[in-house]
């Protein structure tokens, strides 16, 4: 099953409304309020999220499958909180890993990285072929979202 841009933002929102994530954040004072990007494509990767840059990005053909789609997901909210907090050690390293399992304390260790299936390797070639990465990401369509800051 896919999922639209709109979906998975408000899937981001849910997480980050965690009571756990809330309480993560809340030794913080600066709000957190990234932005969330479906792109046509980040090439070879599910997503992306450079660090001080506060931008989460998903490719499209990810959303051809909700599940791999929501673990990207939380894959780079726990880089997004990890830069946010400081961003000590390693992008994947073990601070990474701690913040990564309070977003995803049950899907954490497949969260590490995504699975191709055929859907997804599927909707990858209908995107890349016979295209540059910059083609693809220039002329394709961009659904941006800001993250507001949690109430409490
Ligand atoms: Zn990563």
């Amino acid at each position: 099953m896919s999922i639209t841009p709109k979906a998975l933002f408000r899937y981001l929102k849910e997480l980050v409304q965690k009571e756990a994530v809330v309480r993560l954040l809340s030794n913080c004072t600066k709000p957190f309020t990234p932005t969330f990007i479906v792109v046509p494509s980040c090439g070879a990767l599910a997503g992306g999220m450079t660090y001080g840059n506060y931008r989460i990005e998903i490719s499209s053909w990810l959303l051809s499958d909700a599940k791999e789609a929501k673990g990207a997901v939380r894959h780079e909210l726990a880089h997004a909180l990890h830069d946010h907090l400081g961003g000590k050690g390693l992008p994947h390293g073990k601070e990474w890993i701690r913040i990564l399992k309070i977003v995803s304390p049950i899907k954490w260790r497949k969260d590490r990285h995504w699975t191709e299936n055929p859907t997804i390797r599927k909707a990858n070639i209908a995107i890349h072929k016979g295209k540059t990465l910059k083609e693809i990401r220039r002329g394709g369509r961009k659904d941006s979202f800001v993250l507001e800051p949690v109430r409490r």
